[in-house]
């Protein structure tokens, strides 16, 4: 950072301190309190009304491009009040705030001004809602929140009983077992999957976000925080109880004005005194009846965990994307796993397909690496497994299964994946394959939309075709041999493909970044098929920059300006009208 930008901005909040009667420069014993990063302070008595706190400003060596911070002085112990951390630090500005670079005295002003207030609304003890607006911040600032839990749960209510795995480092609960072991083998592999074992636990929906005052250090403190619900307080005498239930685990969700959110509890069984056996069990040589049971646990002690969502709606839109739902429930083919069809399926998964299938037979080269979304890792690996197992291990709540085959093999008892698919996508850039597949989509009575993503040479352009049943067919739109009627671009020298020393090694040269837009091209089209946005045939195209086509040496195709307009400069995206073919050989105009 530029010294004289620190230096100046200093000299001005000292000037701008020199107007309140009895500000001083901390000392450096005072800054040693804080984190190192704060190079400079000063204490601002007489801000805080009648109290005995005092405001400190502190800047780091970024300031003024790093806003100062205010802290109370002396410091209450965190929890006391909102917005509060520690070491007295207040939680005055989010970190996406933009604040002025210039002026720094204004900024001074404004953040000792909001202290003020905040200060003064916690001495009158108002303002305790905000404890559940940030409830996540609290709650991992317990002094008793030590454990850690995954969760895959649905973030709603009512309270429910779930299913727990109780890993070395953590715990995951999800809604079933077969989500858990689903997502364990996702994450882990067959085996941490197989050995698994599972117990159920109460997931309990509280009204509201509970309040520091409120966060159960001890069963019987649980119990009060659930005392509105009766029923509640049952799931949680019945864990107690539960002589399998190895861990009493429970769960607590809630509504807050900012979103659903969560909170884990261990209970410990009661400390025995040492050599006197187990401290449930005292004084009785079987079981103890249920009352003393639960007498005994209720001065357990409790340790709270700190939650972390790997539920769809979380990951795919923290709980702002409604279409997660919508995509959760649908099924996609991906045949073609290639430069376009990989970072398509890495597409789709980030958008939250809850189920995709990927065909493709062939290996990963290294010469794939530059333009595919598997890189060296997996050179001489089928690239259908390897994508599956890639995107099984980043998106574990998903179902992503590979077939190393070629379509036409495809196994006949897998054929049903095919039929109730929701869409098939096709990016095999073989027109063998296609037409196969045209010639399945117009021969069966039901089949689902079918999207053909390709690129013109050099990825000067892109294609995604997705037709449906009864509204045309890929060969309508192209001649026996797979060319389309009507490309976007033309070439002078017509052998835009390129060989390497191997036989069939021919290749488009075309770069990471030219493909990009054909990804988003082939996977939006997707998304629009799978959310209803699109529900008959459309043909979109993606049109390069002409300075792409220039120095590759194309033009334009005259025939698509004349049907379509002129590109000109390029760099733009266009729905253009599928003219169904009635002579088609194939679906007859109809499909
Ligand atoms: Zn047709």
């Amino acid at each position: 950072m530029p010294d004289e930008r620190y230096e100046e901005a200093v000299r001005q909040v000292v000037e701008l301190l020199g107007q309140f009667n009895h500000a001083r420069a901390l000392t450096v014993r005072q800054l040693s309190a804080y984190p190192k990063r704060f190079v400079q302070g000063w204490e601002i008595p007489g801000l805080c009304g009648d109290s005995d706190y005092n405001l400190r400003l502190l800047v780091t060596k970024g300031f003024p491009f790093c806003p100062p911070r205010v802290a109370v002085s002396p410091a209450p112990p965190v929890l006391t009040w909102p917005n509060l951390e520690e070491d007295g630090l207040l939680c005055l500005l989010p970190e996406s705030a933009h604040v002025s670079i210039s002026d720094p005295k204004s900024v001074v002003l404004s953040l000792l001004d909001d202290a003020q207030g905040l200060i003064r609304a916690n001495i009158a003890g108002d303002g305790l809602e905000r404890f559940e607006d940030e409830f996540h911040s609290y709650w991992i600032r317990w002094d008793k929140t030590k454990a850690l839990m995954s969760l895959l749960c649905h973030p709603k209510g009512p309270s429910r009983w779930v299913s727990a795995w109780h890993g070395k480092n953590y715990t995951l609960v999800a809604e079933n077992m077969e989500e858990l072991r689903s997502w364990l083998r996702n994450r882990y592999g067959e085996n941490t999957a197989k050995k698994a074992e599972f117990q159920s636990v109460p997931l309990i929906w509280l009204p509201r976000p509970p309040h520091p005052s409120e966060y159960p250090a001890t069963v019987s403190a649980l119990m009060s925080l659930l005392r509105s619900n009766g029923v509640d307080q049952e799931m949680v005498r019945e864990l107690l109880l539960d002589e399998q239930a190895s861990y009493k685990t429970v769960v607590l969700g809630f509504d807050g004005r900012h979103g659903p959110g969560f909170a884990g509890i261990r209970i410990h069984e009661p400390k025995s005194a040492r050599h006197s056996g187990n401290a449930l069990m005292k004084g009785f040589r079987s079981r103890p009846p249920d009352r003393v049971l639960l007498t005994r646990y209720s001065a357990c002690q409790i340790v709270g965990a700190r939650v972390v969502r790997y539920d769809a709606s979380w990951v795919h839109g923290r709980d702002h994307n409604d279409d997660v739902f919508a995509l959760g429930d649908k099924s996609v083919v991906v045949v073609g796993c290639g430069s376009l069809g990989s970072t398509v399926v890495e597409l789709i998964a980030k958008a939250g397909v809850g189920k995709i299938t990927i065909i493709d037979h062939d290996f990963l080269g290294s010469e794939n690496v530059g333009r595919h979304a598997l890189g060296v890792s997996a050179v001489g690996l089928r690239k259908a497994d390897e994508m599956a197992r890639d995107l099984a291990t980043r998106f574990p709540h998903l179902t992503i299964e590979g077939y190393a085959e070629p379509f036409e093999r495809f196994p006949e008892d897998k054929l049903e994946q095919l039929y109730s698919a929701d869409l098939i996508i096709s990016a095999t850039g073989s027109w063998q394959v296609e037409s196969l597949l045209n010639s399945v989509f117009c021969e069966s009575e039901q089949f689902p939309p079918v999207l053909s993503g390709w690129l013109e040479p050099h990825a000067a352009a892109g294609h995604a075709i997705v037709v449906f049943k009864g509204q045309g067919c890929l060969r309508c739109l192209m001649d026996d041999l797979g060319n389309i009627r009507f490309p976007v671009t033309e070439w002078e020298d017509k052998h835009t493909m390129l060989s390497i020393p191997s036989c069939g090694g021919l290749f488009q040269p075309y770069g990471a970044v030219e493909l990009t837009h054909v990804h988003a091209l082939v996977a939006d089209l997707s998304l629009d098929v799978l959310l209803g946005r699109v529900d008959g045939s459309t043909h979109r195209v993606w049109l390069g920059h002409k300075k792409l086509l220039d120095r590759a040496g194309g033009k334009w195709n005259s025939a698509w300006a004349d049907h379509h307009g002129n590109p000109g400069s390029g760099s733009s995206l266009l729905d253009v009208t599928i003219e169904r073919d009635p002579e088609c050989p194939e679906c007859g105009g109809l499909g």
